[in-house]
């Protein structure tokens, strides 16, 4: 009842004033870029020869394909594994067969942690399998595992609440209502730590997702200094409701928990593939993803999508003879997920020519529709990007999103006042998948993936070929 009042209400509002319109950046921000903004419209054409040569002409279904035969070889591509090393090779062998060799990779120390064998098992009060998966970088469990009481914990100002001596010996399981990802992550990422500092053994977080059929999500946690380091692990959503009820009526729930991760550190590689620019070759835009995954799924979203749509970006320009003024250059960052350690080590090696970066791009946030840019940068450097982005209406993709950390391994980056963007895209379903065993090529979609490469091809060849420099 309530509800068709609103939309009776909502429909005679409609009626009365109208759908408001939506204004853009450039409206908002009013934007003055003189006769830039003659010259950006000017690329029209090629835009429209890019979208045409990735949507309906030669390179059709390529970048689903492409991907496609890529996981369906590898599979996941856990940092400091051996397939992930492959998988670099296999990338930058499919760069030259594209007669594209310019390409060199640059060592890097990476974390190898391997998950083992894992086991939680439910003892009290009824015995039950209980799906887990271990959190990036956790110790193992002592052989015969850990057997507590759990106590279940909300938020971290209830966790500080609590007398140590509650927690003391407990699994302290996080139970956080999920808002969105980057408010939610904490308790993944510091959830041993703060959970250790009050004497837990062990500690468990309900998956940082809005969506399961029992699947736990993975991902990386960092243990703080002098703190014991204690196994944890992910659970379901089903799983962690499933305790909260049974505690809510005031039972006790008891686990044993197993886990048997190890851990070393082994060489891998950035891979960095140049289409030298023509007028000012040290000058750079870059396009990226990486090319690690976690250990579960095939990685295939994560960030399979955003590898190959920024591997295809330099393919495209070269197989249509586009050449920019500036280089694009595209990098396969490696061991994002165990904590951006490719990215930190480019930008360790390249700071001095860091002010060659004329703008980084990434897409690490899904692959799906293309939307637009979340854009880091002044507001003159938004105004040009917003102007460009004007060029893509028709595939829907021109919204410039104000974003001052976008992508992931880019942060370091554009933390130092380099411009730069992430993919923005209709990735509502992204944290269903993220980090799971279903991250796999069944949730991508061929025409979203041509989509996202003619889009991401168009803009970095615009920003590499333009006559002004993107702002600091
Ligand atoms: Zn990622």
């Amino acid at each position: 009842m309530i509800l068709i009042l609103i939309t009776n209400l909502l429909i005679l509002s409609a009626v009365v004033y109208g759908a408001p319109k939506k204004k853009t950046y450039s409206e908002l921000k009013s934007c003055d870029l003189g006769n830039l903004a003659e010259e950006i419209a000017s690329y029209d054409t090629v835009v429209k020869d890019i979208i045409d040569y990735a949507v309906t002409g030669p390179f059709k279904g390529k970048t689903y394909d492409e991907l496609a035969k890529f996981v369906d070889k590898f599979g996941a591509r856990p940092s400091g594994s051996q397939v992930l090393e492959d998988s670099i090779d296999y990338m930058i062998e499919l760069t030259r067969e594209e007669d594209i060799n310019d390409i060199v990779t640059e060592e890097v120390k990476v974390p190898h942690w391997s998950r083992g064998e894992e086991k939680l098992t439910m003892l009290e009060p009824r015995v039950k399998n209980i799906a887990i998966l271990g959190l990036g970088m956790s110790v193992p469990t002592p052989p015969e595992g850990i057997t507590a009481e759990v106590i279940i914990i909300r938020n971290f100002t209830e966790l500080e609440n609590i007398e140590e001596d509650t927690i003391k010996g407990k699994i302290v399981l996080y139970d956080p209502v999920f808002t969105t990802y980057g408010k939610t992550v904490k308790y993944r990422s510091q959830g041993a730590t703060k959970a250790a500092a009050k004497g837990a053994v062990a500690s468990l977080v309900r998956s940082i997702a809005p969506f399961s059929i029992n699947s736990p999500h993975t991902g990386m946690q960092t243990y703080g200094k002098n703190v014991t380091k204690i196994p944890t692990a992910a659970i379901t959503l089903e799983d962690a409701d499933l305790i909260r009820r049974i505690i809510t009526r005031g039972e006790k729930v008891i686990l044993k928990l197993e886990m048997t991760s190890t851990y070393d550190d082994k060489i891998s590689r950035n891979t960095i593939i140049d289409l030298k620019g023509r007028d000012r070759p040290d000058s750079l835009v870059i396009v990226s993803g990486h090319i690690d995954s976690w250990d579960v799924g095939q990685g295939a979203m994560d960030d399979g999508g955003g590898l190959f749509i920024s591997w295809a970006a330099p393919v495209i320009l070269k197989r249509l003879s586009l050449r920019p003024k500036r280089t694009i250059r595209s990098i396969f960052w490696t061991a994002e997920e165990l904590g951006l350690v490719g990215a930190k080590a480019y930008e360790e090696q390249h700071r001095n020519d860091s002010y060659n970066i004329n703008f980084i791009m990434e897409s690490d946030e899904g692959t799906f529709a293309p939307l637009g840019l979340a854009v880091a940068g002044n507001q003159e450097a938004r105004c040009i990007i917003a102007e460009i982005l004007k060029l893509f209406e028709s595939i829907s993709a021109s919204t410039l999103i104000e974003d001052d950390s976008p992508g992931s391994d880019i942060t370091l980056i554009t933390s130092i006042g380099v411009p730069g963007a992430s993919l923005y895209n209709e990735n509502s379903e992204y944290f269903w998948y993220h980090h799971t065993e279903g991250d796999t090529m069944n949730v991508l979609d061929e025409h979203e993936l041509d989509l996202g490469t003619a889009f991401w091809t168009a803009v970095a060849y615009i920003i590499a070929d333009i006559s002004v420099d993107i702002p600091r």
